[in-house]
């Protein structure tokens, strides 16, 4: 390919920075190529170190629904970085954004701001354990949580009763805890907490599972975990950091209308900068400490800037009509690429809620990780590095899900388009 910068740039980052990368799937590894190191952006564009312009669907992985850059959200990070970057005490934008919050999503009664996901989910399964003073979890294949050690863990084999660990460094004591079940399918749920009776903390999930691509929950399933979790004392928790904000202001809790009893955000709650939060009823957070004894802390929690690019981007996002245009704009993208597959005579599955979608190279349609990992990741590879050469620039793995902006124009969307017709051609 003709990335020469970036070529450069990534064997000098092979030096001091393991595989190159500072997150494993940049490194482009499911997609045959070297990874673009990036330069700038704006708008729906991202402008790599060797001079080429990108039409953006990763968005840094779903934080940038404004577009890059947007003026006002880059213009309030710069009034607050000039009056302070950091304090480790509290500020009143920590309690501007937590009602932000709290309006869009109501069962956050209260909540903890953390720098990143992963802290969210690891912090919210801690007082899920804290609270019902029970050790397991369980979580659903194909669902990423981040990279606790209790949750880098797939089914064990058999009846798939002790949960194994997927990386070296998770001690098998620890992934024994974490019982995984297949996503969409309630009876073997309800079967796993049936044979762990009273041993059960939370149940973890994505509303819509966006690290297997796009994965929309089955009519029921949400009701039924929701029914199953009151039943049985245990904490529902819904993962909320890429589907928040993202489908709806609310999120899939809104659209869905299923409620947990912890909520986890991310991404697009930071508008950019490292934002977690994790939240629920009263009487569940109020065992954090100081109140409570559940211990939870961050030295960089509730960062100034963070929350100013927060709160500046949440209430951009309250504007009326925004998630309408989002739609319409996705609903314009999915008829192209599905009109765009009639060029390529193999099996291709759409899947999208809202600004989330996903294009399977597969039949379909895909409703648990098993289904997902039937898909031809050779071929998306291909299509991938295609589409890249078309200056389009796509998740670079068949597991995850594209993204779109509110800056994405008419002719972008076009541009787009024509780039699949002409990968999928090419297939
Ligand atoms: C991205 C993601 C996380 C992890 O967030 P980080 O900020 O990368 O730690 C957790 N859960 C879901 C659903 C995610 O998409």
């Amino acid at each position: 390919m003709k990335h020469q910068t970036s070529a450069t740039l990534f064997e000098r980052a092979k030096q001091t920075i393991p595989g190159g990368v500072n997150s494993p799937v940049r490194a482009f590894k499911s997609v045959g190529c070297d990874p673009i190191f990036i330069d700038k952006a704006e708008g729906p564009y991202i402008f790599d170190a060797d001079g080429n312009r990108y039409i953006d669907y990763v968005g840094s992985w779903g934080p940038m629904i404004l577009g890059h850059c947007h003026p006002k959200v880059v213009e309030a990070i710069q009034q607050a970085a000039a009056t302070g970057a950091s304090f480790g005490a509290p500020t009143e934008r920590e309690i501007i954004l937590a009602e932000m919050v709290r309006e869009a999503y109501p069962n956050m009664e209260k909540m903890r701001m953390v720098s990143s996901g992963t802290e969210a989910t690891m912090s919210a399964i801690r007082l899920a354990r804290g609270y019902t003073g029970r050790d397991k979890i369980l979580k659903f294949d194909g669902c990423y949580h981040g990279h606790a050690d209790s949750l880098l863990v797939k089914a064990g084999s058999g009846a798939a009763t002790f949960g194994v660990p997927t990386s070296p460094g998770v001690p098998a004591d620890f992934a024994k805890h974490t019982l995984t079940a297949t996503y969409n399918d309630l009876e073997e749920t309800k079967a796993l907490v049936a044979a762990n009776k009273g041993e059960i903390a939370c149940i973890i999930l994505e509303p819509i599972a966006g690290n297997m691509g796009c994965v929309i929950p089955r009519s029921g399933f949400l009701e039924g975990l929701r029914a199953l979790c009151d039943a049985e004392g245990i904490v529902l928790i819904i993962d909320e950091v890429m589907t928040g904000f993202r489908v709806a202001f609310g999120g899939a809790q809104e659209r869905f209308g299923v409620r947990g009893d912890l909520c986890c955000l991310g991404k697009i709650i930071g508008g950019g900068l490292p934002v977690g939060a994790f939240g629920g009823k009263k009487e569940i957070m109020d065992m954090l400490s100081p109140e409570g004894g559940v211990y939870q802390a961050g030295t960089l929690s509730g960062n100034p800037l963070a929350m100013t690019a927060g709160i500046t981007t949440l209430s951009l996002l309250k504007q009326e009509g925004f998630y309408d245009q989002i739609e319409e704009k996705s609903a314009y993208l999915e008829a192209g690429l599905k009109a765009a597959t009639a060029k390529y005579s193999g099996p291709t599955c759409f899947q999208r809620v809202g600004g989330m979608f996903c294009t399977y190279f597969q039949a379909g349609p895909v409703n648990s990780f098993a289904d997902a990992a039937r898909s031809d990741t050779d071929l998306f590879g291909k299509f991938f590095r295609q589409m890249l050469e078309g200056g389009v620039n796509l998740a670079p793995s068949q597991f995850e899900a594209g993204f779109m902006s509110i800056a994405h124009s008419q002719t972008d969307l076009d541009t787009t388009i024509a780039a699949a017709e002409k990968s999928f051609a090419a297939l």
